[in-house]
């Protein structure tokens, strides 16, 4: 899980990447609205914690700009106390929740694991849609008595698609979060392994098909029965 902390005080901004730290979150940290939106429109973060009163733009403006382009990261919003109006103008601009500073870090530890809980479920080191789960520690697919084995991006890929389900998960996405931010890589790779993907999911004879959403990305579909 990779978070997003926007925050222009220094010290609340190491405090709060210290305490992600702490519970295996990998962090980036950013210092003004405008370094914010750069970051969080590569769309490889799992959650974005976000400052309203910020240098640049402010909070309100990156979460309204973050939603203009499709970015639908969960973002939670971070206001001063005597800024009780803001809480209505974050969550009016795409905000996802809010705390009021000074807050509890339990509180926000539980906020944000709200917040990256995904659709796919989680059960120990497997994650199951339908007739279909994914063993995290062995990146082993299974269906019913039949398993195989994922190659590296395969099962990047197949851990995305299963833990956002049933949403599209951006062919962007899947190309930060899988091959990195400075890769070359490009559409072609992800679709060469996007069939992979759905040839082992046929050999394992799953219900589940991956469909395309031309030009956007990739989701899994349980068909109708
Ligand atoms: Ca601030």
């Amino acid at each position: 899980m990779r978070v997003l902390i926007v925050e222009d005080e220094k010290h609340l901004a190491e405090a709060l990447g210290q305490l992600l730290a702490e519970q295996r979150y990998q962090t980036d940290i950013v210092y003004d609205g405008t370094d914010a939106l750069d970051y969080a429109l590569t769309g490889q973060y799992d959650a974005i914690l976000l400052d309203v009163m910020l240098p640049g733009l402010d909070g309100l403006e990156v979460a309204r700009r973050l939603r203009e382009a499709h970015i639908s990261t969960p973002i939670l919003m971070l206001t001063a106390k005597d800024e009780v109006q803001d809480k209505i103008g974050g969550l009016d601009c795409g905000a996802d929740d809010y705390m009021t500073k000074p807050f509890d870090a339990g509180e926000l530890l539980a906020r944000v694991r709200a917040l990256t809980r995904r659709q796919g479920e989680v059960i120990g080191n497997c994650v199951t849609v339908d007739d279909l789960t994914l063993r995290l520690d062995v990146r082993c697919l299974m269906c019913g008595d039949d398993s195989v084995r994922l190659g590296f991006k395969e099962f990047e890929i197949m851990r995305l698609l299963l833990l956002s389900f049933p949403a599209v998960v951006p062919k962007d996405e899947i190309i930060s979060k899988v091959w990195g931010l400075d890769s070359n890589a490009e559409d072609n790779n992800v679709e060469v392994y996007i069939s992979f993907l759905r040839k082992k999911l046929s050999f394992l004879h799953s219900r589940l098909a991956i469909r395309t959403v031309r030009k956007v990305g990739y989701f899994l579909e349980v068909p109708q029965s």
